[in-house]
């Protein structure tokens, strides 16, 4: 069974609902919702979709709300501007009425302070470059073109390596909180964090709204690389936002600092998305590169928690074909060895427990654990010390939990009334996985439970054999 998870963006090319219930057979664990590009009202609708679509195929499936964040974007252009190279353009800040004629308003008011002569300005994904080259009137930067191209409206920009004074959320993020509560999402990312703050006020509002939500922090530039343990840990989970940290660090420096983010998560006990990219090619061909194929399988021997899809499933000709392509490649390299686990901090008698739990099950061949897990954390710690061999159920009787649980590394959550003696629902359960055919008779179970009374105290360890 594969143990990394995959994350599909929704899209044009996949919000009806024989697509999604295809993507969701060929195995995706969490439907993403890119905010950037979303209304509100396709929100409402595609999640009963996908809500309908989870039930009648039976496959847990979580709802992730990607905000977009503090970005700074180009202005409206009446018709795309050609940038020749070596050209002088102005980028004008404050009112976008003074843009006139061959000049670019950039939403960012604090662009003229922020930058000096030389510093390089990218646009559009970093396809178009711009360099400094002098100032005017207080609110306009004299840029000459390096790298050319065409310009449209509302594109991205990117001020790799400068301090951005911008907020944490943006009024438009704040909506989508209220939207979160409202469809239930189970993880909502933030774009941009810089900082724990900014992840804490995201906690906070949900939190206001009503909304258990968990917290997904993107990192996608160089101050949030230098704010990288506070940020994994005010966060639920990390997203390597290969996309935006291409152009913010240089880009011979990503595969390290992708490598640093799932290593940190992993040594905190977060968990980590590795996102942008991966089946690139896939938007318009039927089979991926073979960069692409070693690209995801070193996400998986780095032993992320998932790999996520944008562009390949969301607006791209082959999305089914691209879950099961990325189903391939992970599960054929999920090699086993502990990696990075084995430096996670054990700081907790709990996971103390877990981590001698986890030693038993890896121990003895076909061995698996079930975790009794009210809010999942104890089944969070089983999948942060990456057990080598053993497969992960988790029983709950939350259902969010076990949406919250479908982006942890090899772990498959289960519904359990825990109604009963902590015997009989252990019982039930162990019947449950072998009517799924997940166990059969004689395997052994490693039992841990933070719930389940007296006889499952906290440093307690069952081993069982299933009859
Ligand atoms: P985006 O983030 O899809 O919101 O741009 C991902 C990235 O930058 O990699």
């Amino acid at each position: 069974m594969r143990r990394t998870k995959i994350i599909a963006t929704l899209g044009p090319a996949t919000d009806s609902s024989e697509v999604i219930a295809r993507m969701l057979s060929a195995g995706v664990n969490i439907f993403r919702l890119n905010m950037t590009h979303a209304k509100h009202d396709w929100v409402r609708e595609v999640v009963t979709v996908i809500r309908d679509s989870s039930r009648e195929t039976g496959k847990a499936v979580a709802i992730l709300l990607d905000l977009q964040g503090p970005s700074i974007r180009t202005g409206d252009l009446d018709q795309p501007l050609e940038l020749n190279e070596g050209a002088t353009v102005e980028l004008v800040t404050g009112n976008p009425q003074e843009a006139g004629e061959g000049s670019i308003y950039v939403n960012y008011a604090g662009l003229v302070d922020d930058l000096s002569v030389g510093d390089p300005v990218m646009v559009d994904n970093g396809v178009i470059q711009l360099k400094v080259v002098g100032k005017k009137d207080g609110n306009k930067l004299v840029c000459e073109v390096v790298t050319p191209g065409r310009i449209g409206s509302r594109r991205h920009i990117n001020l790799p390596g400068v301090y951005v004074r911008l907020p944490g959320l943006t009024n438009a993020d704040k909506k989508c909180v209220q939207l979160a509560f409202e469809v239930e999402a189970d993880f909502v990312a933030l774009s941009f964090a810089r900082e724990a703050a900014h992840i804490e006020e995201l906690r906070d509002l949900l939190k206001s709204a009503g909304s258990t939500a968990q917290v997904v922090a993107k990192i996608e530039d160089q101050e949030a690389m230098r704010n990288l343990d506070e940020i994994i840990v005010a966060s639920d989970a990390v997203m390597v936002a290969r996309g935006d940290l291409g152009i913010e660090v240089h880009v011979e420096e990503l595969p390290l600092v992708q490598r640093r983010i799932v290593q940190k998560s992993i040594k905190l006990g977060r968990r980590v998305i590795v996102a942008t990219h991966m089946l690139e090619s896939m938007i318009e061909n039927p089979l991926p590169t073979r960069a692409e194929v070693s690209d995801v399988a070193n996400a998986v021997y780095e032993q992320a928690d998932a790999v996520m899809l944008s562009g390949e499933t969301s607006v791209g000709n082959h999305p089914v074909k691209c879950i099961e392509i990325l189903d391939r490649i992970t599960a054929r390299n999920e090699v086993g060895g502990a990696g990075f686990a084995k430096h996670a901090d054990i700081k907790s008698h709990k996971q103390k427990t877990v981590k001698a739990a986890v030693a038993l099950a890896d121990s003895i061949p076909g061995c698996v654990i079930a975790v009794f897990t009210k809010r999942g954390v104890m089944a969070d710690y089983v999948a942060n010390l990456r057990p080598e061999s053993a497969s992960v159920y988790a029983f709950t009787a939350d259902e969010q939990v076990i949406r919250h649980l479908c982006l942890s590394r090899g772990v498959t959550a289960f519904l359990s009334a825990f109604s009963g003696t902590p015997e009989s629902i252990v019982s039930e359960a162990l019947d449950d996985l072998k009517g799924r055919k997940l166990v059969d008779s004689g395997d052994s179970v490693v039992v841990l439970s933070d719930v389940l009374g007296e006889e499952f105290a906290q440093d307690s360890i069952q081993l069982k054999r299933i009859l």
